[in-house]
C-alpha cells in the first residue's frame, strides 16, 4: 500500500477550497479520479493502523472528503470500524468512498457525540456539541457509477453528515450553538 497523502497534504480551515460546494463527479470515473479515491482511501486505514499512523505522524480519522486533499469534487472516504472491536470477524461497518451523496430523508430526532466532534482539516478542537439527525437514508454512487441507497443511525450517520456537510462547504462547528456550546436539548441524544 502507497501512502501519498500525509498531514501536509490535508487542507487546513482557513483555506477556501473547504467553504465552495463541491463539483459533481461524473461516470464513468477518470484515471485521476479513481486515484484520488484510492489515495483518500489508503490515508484512513493507515491513520486507523496504531503502528503505521505513527510511522507516517497521521491524525486517524474516519472520513476524508476530496476537498481535504485540494480537490473541490462530491467525493468521500469513509471507513468505519467494526461496532463491536471485540468481535472476532473485525469487518469494518463501512468502507468505501462515495460519490455524489445527498441526504433524502432525515429524523427530526438528533444525536451528538458526547465529547463534540474532531476534524483533520480543523488543528484546534472547537468544543461543544453538534447536534445531527439520528437517522438519515443517503443515496450515493460508488466507484463504479452504481447507485446505492443506505440508512445509517446514531455514530454512522454522523459521521456521514459529517463528511457530506464537507461537500457543501461545511465544518462541524458551523452547528455548535456559540452562546452555549454543551447546551442540552430535549431533542438530542447524546452517543
Ligand atoms: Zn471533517
Amino acid at each position: 500500500m502507497t501512502i501519498r497523502f500525509t498531514m501536509d497534504k490535508i487542507t487546513k480551515d482557513g483555506d477556501p477550497v473547504l467553504r465552495k460546494t463541491a463539483e459533481k463527479v461524473s461516470f464513468p470515473l477518470s484515471e485521476e479520479h479513481r486515484q484520488l479515491a484510492e489515495d483518500m482511501m489508503t490515508y484512513l486505514v493507515v491513520s486507523q493502523d496504531p503502528e503505521q499512523n505513527e510511522k507516517y505522524g497521521l491524525r486517524p480519522g474516519v472520513g476524508l472528503a476530496a476537498n481535504q486533499v485540494g480537490e473541490s469534487l462530491q467525493m468521500t472516504a469513509i471507513l468505519i470500524p467494526s461496532e463491536d472491536p471485540a468481535e472476532e470477524d473485525d469487518e469494518p461497518y463501512f468502507k468505501g468512498v462515495i460519490f455524489n451523496p445527498v441526504i433524502i430523508s432525515e429524523t427530526v430526532g438528533r444525536v451528538a457525540l458526547e465529547t463534540g466532534e474532531g476534524c483533520l482539516s480543523v488543528d484546534e478542537d472547537v468544543p461543544g456539541f453538534v447536534p445531527r439527525s439520528k437517522k438519515i437514508k443517503v443515496r450515493y454512487q460508488d466507484e463504479k457509477g452504481d447507485t446505492y441507497e443506505k440508512t445509517l443511525r446514531n455514530y454512522p450517520a454522523i459521521v456521514f453528515q459529517h463528511e457530506i456537510d464537507h461537500l457543501h462547504g461545511k465544518l462541524y462547528y458551523d452547528h455548535i450553538n456559540k452562546a452555549e456550546p454543551w447546551k442540552v436539548d430535549d431533542n438530542t441524544k447524546y452517543v
